[in-house]
């Protein structure tokens, strides 16, 4: 069974509150999609949107492997030809080589929204699907709230695929446009009206349920052969059907061949990459691509996965470009201390003198206020510090921040550090809009000489988080650290009274975690 997958995130998906697509953040969007093999990308509507004008007319320059662009738009409006319909004219003018158009297919939307006749909204259909496929076009139909429509009038819902149909449309595509129809009523309604149709069927489903995901693998389960989504479940309200779910159950789960399994190893990164364009943070909790999607926490989990990592992961995390991750709250009990330290490769043994005063140093830590689920780098490079496997890279001598506000003036932070590095001393100034921007500064101008592999490192997320010391006079804080380079992310962390003193020590972490890669 062939099933095409049609991706609307930057028509319905670019609904989503907070996101703003610019043409060239489309562009890129669009190839992401190409490569992971999408077959049809809908680039927008170019009736109601200038912006969407400008997308077809650049997504034209560049050559797509697997997707062809398809073009969005309305019926014509009622009591005008479709040949005078302004929206209509534009659409064909996008040049795309496949059309999707929406129709009514609830009698009270036609009444009430649309205020035409039942028979007028049937003639706009007819006219406009002939239209577009006297001019060349494939036509996907999306019969607009249809599971409603047909829960109220199935004989006017059924009209309205017999109509599009008969215009000469490819593919009747199913929409539960307010989202609140559960998978088991689209089973009886596919059901009944696949016997009634000989074109494709389609489903296009929304997520004011959460069931988004559910109904469209039902619909293909009944035969559905086209399946609408959005990277990230991108869309308005709660969203669309997400196809970073969607692909993986239909691949692995459905035994559907509709991307490669190259492709699907890309499913991760695209995820990400979407994320990162639309400027949205990734949910950790997304399934399949979501950084905790196969992370395991503490106790008998992290246990039998390090045995068998079937007895608590539904499939692969590689399958999909994902990755398995153990995190471990409390580290200072041995037995997780070994399971952590062996995700590292560093095996240790239960007695062994190492472990004892790694367990020491740790559960000092611990009590200090570190933790280390968010810190994974700086636990792996205690780990491997306390066993002596890698070197000391630099040590500090010593820093001193000045900063100095002058009337309404931005404040200008400078920052002084001198450090040991290889026996030989070195020192430098750094300047900054902030002291930890000058930290920062100061100490690449030392080490980017004599380490140059840290030029590319970035760092790309920094967080505060006031401990509650019941116990302690002065508040501490735990300051977070997240860094990237081309190859890799990862995160460190710092604790200290001082917010300068424990950004510092997460920031060398940063760089001696960079150092101790390569
Ligand atoms: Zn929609």
């Amino acid at each position: 069974m062939q099933v095409k997958l049609f991706d609307t995130t930057l028509r319905d998906g670019a609904q989503t509150e907070g996101i703003s697509f610019s043409v060239e953040d489309k562009i890129k969007i669009a190839k992401l999609l190409d490569e992971l093999g999408i077959h049809y990308i809908e680039g927008g509507w170019p009736g109601s949107n200038p912006k969407d004008i400008e997308f077809f007319k650049a997504i034209k320059e560049i050559k797509l492997k697997n997707a062809r662009i398809v073009a969005f738009s309305s019926t014509r409006r009622p009591g005008i030809k479709v040949e005078e319909d302004k929206n209509i004219q534009t659409l064909l003018e996008a040049g795309t080589p496949a059309v999707s158009i929406f129709g009514k297919s609830w009698d009270f939307h036609v009444r009430d929204a649309l205020k035409t006749t039942l028979e007028e909204n049937l003639a706009m259909i007819r006219d406009t699907i002939a239209f577009a496929k006297k001019a060349g076009r494939e036509v996907i139909f999306d019969a607009e709230h249809f599971f409603d429509g047909y829960k109220a009038n199935p004989g006017y819902a059924m009209k309205v695929l017999g109509t599009a149909e008969d215009a000469g449309a490819d593919v009747l595509c199913l929409c539960d446009t307010n989202g609140g129809t559960l998978a088991f009523e689209v089973q009886r309604i596919i059901n009944e009206v696949k016997s009634q149709v000989k074109i494709p069927l389609g489903i296009h489903a929304h997520n004011d349920s959460e069931c988004a995901v559910s109904v469209s693998g039902m619909a293909v389960y009944c035969g559905a052969t086209h399946v609408q989504g959005t990277i990230n479940g991108y869309g308005e309200r709660c969203g669309n059907a997400n196809l970073c779910s969607i692909i993986p159950i239909l691949k692995l789960k459905l035994k559907i061949d509709c991307v490669s399994d190259q492709q699907l190893r890309r499913l991760t990164e695209v995820s990400r990459h979407v994320a990162e364009i639309a400027n949205l943070p990734q949910s950790a909790h997304q399934p399949f691509v979501g950084r905790s999607a196969f992370s395991h926490k503490g106790g008998i989990h992290v246990s039998a996965v390090v045995k068998n990592p079937g007895t608590y992961e539904h499939i692969k995390p590689e399958l999909v470009g994902n990755e398995r991750r153990v995190t471990i709250s409390e580290l200072s009990g041995v037995s997780n201390l070994l399971v952590k330290a062996e995700v590292y490769g560093v095996s240790l043994k239960k007695d062994s003198p190492e472990t004892k005063s790694l367990i020491k140093t740790l559960k000092e830590l611990e009590s200090q206020g570190y933790s280390f689920e968010e810190g994974e780098a700086s636990f792996e490079l205690l780990v491997k510090r306390t066993l002596g496997e890698i070197p000391r890279y630099f040590e500090l001598e010593n820093f001193k921040i000045e900063t100095d506000k002058q009337g309404d003036k931005p404040a200008i932070v400078t920052a002084h550090v001198k450090l040991k590095v290889k026996d030989k001393h070195f020192d430098a100034t750094g300047v900054g809009d902030g002291p930890i921007n000058a930290l920062d500064n100061a100490l690449r101008k030392v080490l980017e000489d004599i380490y140059p592999e840290i030029k590319s490192v970035k760092l790309t997320d920094y967080k505060v988080r006031v401990l509650n010391t019941e116990a302690g006079t002065a508040a501490k804080v735990r300051v977070l650290v997240e860094s990237a380079d081309e190859k890799a992310v990862w995160n460190t962390v710092g604790v200290s009274t001082n917010v300068i003193e424990a950004s510092w020590l997460a920031l060398v972490d940063s760089l001696e975690y960079r150092l101790m890669r390569k």
